[in-house]
């Protein structure tokens, strides 16, 4: 049985240390200066309204916008949580920059290879059965890791216990579908720039809900996509033929249209 993994951050526990941005850092090799929004070197950064803190990172939703208008499958959603990027298959569109509702993949513009970079919810510490690095900094709780399913009757537990401390409302429990970012707050989401008109549909539904009311986009999209694929695919075959003629593995093809 696969447990779902999720974050809960709790805004009224978080003071703003930076621990997470540290931790996330160190975890990840990138350099260890304060950042204050997401970049290529942060995958986690704080925003500050008055005295309340916010995390931001990639939300990894449960049906992610990001995924479904990936044309050549770069990136993937894994059912324990974690949307994963293969930079390998990145053909650098960035649909997914323009699709995510969170403004959170950046894209190495400089660099002749660039790739996408955004929070990777810590694969490899996931497997171990670890928590993500983010989380193990906090030191104050404010980022706590865990099954999504225990988080979110945690949430529902300390609002009930606290009335008057929180807003009754856990985001991501059903935005855009469910994330496996949840947050608390004690003022409303909206005050601290959380989006809260994205509804309670995954966006990739209502993308194709739009488009299946307008005659032939489904097929032409279709036809867009498997030419996209084809394009890509053809490249690497072009690529590996082009690699093993100058190794003397191969003949070169009489016509290769
Ligand atoms: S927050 Fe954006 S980048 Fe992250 S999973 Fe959702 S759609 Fe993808
Ligand atoms: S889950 Fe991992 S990659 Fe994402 S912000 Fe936390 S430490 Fe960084
Ligand atoms: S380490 Fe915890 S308390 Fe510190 S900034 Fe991050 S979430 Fe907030």
């Amino acid at each position: 049985m696969t447990h779902k993994k999720a974050m809960l951050i709790d805004i009224s526990l978080c003071v703003g240390c930076n621990a997470c941005q540290a931790g996330c850092k160190e975890e990840n090799g990138l350099p260890p200066n304060e950042e204050k929004y997401l970049s290529l070197t942060a995958y986690t950064a704080l925003s500050k309204y008055n005295d309340l803190y916010v995390r931001r990172m990639c939300q990894h939703c449960d049906v992610p916008t990001c995924v479904s208008v990936c044309p050549v499958g770069a990136l993937t959603k894994s059912g324990v949580g974690p949307v994963s990027y293969d930079g390998e298959k990145c053909i650098g569109c960035r649909y997914c920059l323009q699709a995510c509702p969170f403004h959170v993949p950046k894209y190495e513009w400089s660099s002749t290879k660039p790739s996408i970079r955004k929070c990777k919810f810590c694969p490899n510490r996931l497997a171990k059965g670890r928590p993500t690095a983010c989380a193990e900094a906090c030191p104050t709780g404010a980022t706590k890791f865990g099954d999504r399913d225990e988080l979110l009757i945690e949430a529902a537990r300390r609002i009930n216990a606290e009335p008057g401390k929180y807003v009754t409302r856990i985001y991501g429990e059903q935005d855009v579908g469910g994330t496996s970012m949840l947050y608390l707050s004690p003022v409303p989401f909206e005050e601290l720039g959380f989006d809260s008109r994205l509804g309670k549909i995954p966006m990739p539904m209502l993308t194709m809900s739009a488009l299946s009311k307008v005659p032939n986009v489904l097929s032409v999209g279709g036809v867009l996509l498997a030419g996209i694929w084809w394009i890509t695919n053809r490249r690497t075959e072009v690529q590996a033929h082009e690699s093993a003629l100058k190794q003397g593995k191969t003949q070169p093809q009489e016509d290769d249209e």
